[in-house]
């Protein structure tokens, strides 16, 4: 689970992480309000969304030029970038070209920056250890860093029996040229991270920029805090945080329904049962040349409401072209999968291709109801042959 930055901040906060003072506002009134309280004499004006690159990104419809993160010098600038940014979309490298609503912005204390540096803790899974990352480029992506200067990437993978160490925090600090009390405020900023990391299960958190500010304060400018869903149930706190107006619509509707969805870029949709089923069924349609449009596992026991509910959420995505359905009937009878499907077909009126692939228990009962349906089904008797007739119907319907 994500959380915006400004609550990134406040979690952070919590466990002693430097971060400038702020509120969150959602009108223009609000913003202002929020300026008068914190007092200048410079603000900046920060649009909430689940996407970084907001600095450099753009609005639609707008030519200012002016990105989602503005330096201003007066209550009325803050009003007027809150009203430019509230109810705009904000395009930038993270969002895609559909961009994202900006519904919430931050204002917070404008801060006197000498040098911005990159912090960020995640799972390696090489490794199998949390590992703090570091470098001299902040403000700038960190997947572009590791592309264009590797070397300027610094890790140190932490023993989870040890703990972090202050060693840790000061191979970081000189490897990141910081000097006199910078040293010491970095290993404690350090300590405090790995802290929130920890307590709270997350997966991600990136401070970038973290900046040293002309009194050799280390603060965090940026949070980009994610959290491991699997370990909400214990953070209920945590939880009562999510924006689902930020969340990918048809994956809340999954998870509703406890199928286990995620959305691609490709054009086959896949109904599959298992998710090592459902990664093999990605990976042949790959072979036969096109690409998959989703990851959808719809578990061990789907009935026929969670096979029509998986269609509808296939079928709600634009690129689906046609759909590639491979279940293998163990638990499950193959003409109870059958029935889900045509009963699901029917329902959705369907307009692209659909191919089925079932195996297992009651497989020539499961094929002959699909036959006997009347339905435009193409029937599969194995994952290559359904992948390459899927693959040969999208191609000959377009
Ligand atoms: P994003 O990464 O989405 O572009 P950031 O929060 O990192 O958003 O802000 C972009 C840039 O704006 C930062 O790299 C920093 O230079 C500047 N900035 C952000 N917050 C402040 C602040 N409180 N004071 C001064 N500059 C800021
Ligand atoms: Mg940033």
């Amino acid at each position: 689970m994500n959380i915006h930055e400004y609550q990134g901040k406040q979690v952070l906060a919590k466990y002693g992480v430097a971060v400038l003072k702020g509120g969150v506002a959602y009108t223009p009134d609000e913003a202002i309000q929020v300026a008068k309280d914190l007092g200048g004499p410079v603000w900046v004006v920060k649009s909430q969304i689940h996407a970084g690159g907001r600095g450099k990104g753009s609005f639609k419809g707008d030519t200012s030029g002016k990105g989602g993160v503005r330096v201003v010098k007066s209550v009325e600038e803050v009003g007027a970038a809150a009203d430019a940014m509230l109810g705009k979309v904000l395009v930038t490298v993270q969002t895609g070209e559909q961009g994202k609503e900006v519904k919430r912005i931050y204002v917070e204390q404008g801060c006197d920056i000498r040098r911005e540096l990159y912090l960020g803790l995640l799972i390696d899974r090489s490794t199998s250890r949390v590992t703090i990352m570091a470098s001299t480029e902040g403000g700038m992506e960190i997947e572009e860093v590791a592309h264009k200067s590797p070397e300027k990437i610094l890790k140190v993978a932490i023993d989870p029996v040890q703990g972090f160490q202050q060693y840790h925090g000061r191979q970081l600090a000189f490897g990141l040229g910081l000097t006199g009390k910078q040293v010491g405020a970095a290993v404690k900023f350090m300590g405090a991270l790995y802290k929130a990391f920890m307590d709270l299960d997350c997966s991600i958190v990136e401070i970038n920029p973290l900046v040293v500010t002309g009194d050799d304060q280390l603060i965090a400018l940026d949070a980009k805090v994610n959290f491991d869903d699997n370990a909400l149930f214990r953070h209920k706190d945590i939880e009562e945080m999510r924006d689902e107006s930020e969340e990918d619509p048809a994956e809340l509707e999954a998870a509703r329904h406890s199928l286990n969805y995620i959305k691609l870029d490709g054009s086959i949709g896949c109904m599959v049962n298992g998710a090592g089923l459902a990664m093999a069924t990605m990976d042949i349609i790959k072979l036969y040349g096109a690409s998959p449009a989703n990851f959808l596992d719809v578990g061990g026991g789907a009935t026929k409401e969670r096979v029509t509910t998986a269609f509808k959420l296939i079928l709600s995505d634009p690129n689906v072209e046609g759909i590639l359905v491979n279940i293998f009937g163990g638990i499950m009878r193959c003409d109870v999968i059958a029935e889900g499907v045509v009963a699901a077909a029917r329902e959705v009126s369907l307009n692209v291709p659909l191919v089925v692939r079932l195996e297992g228990t009651n497989v020539e009962l499961g094929k002959k109801i699909m036959a006997q349906s009347g339905l435009p089904i193409i029937a599969a008797d194995n994952l290559a042959d359904a992948a390459e007739k899927v693959v040969k119907a999208v191609k000959e319907a377009a």
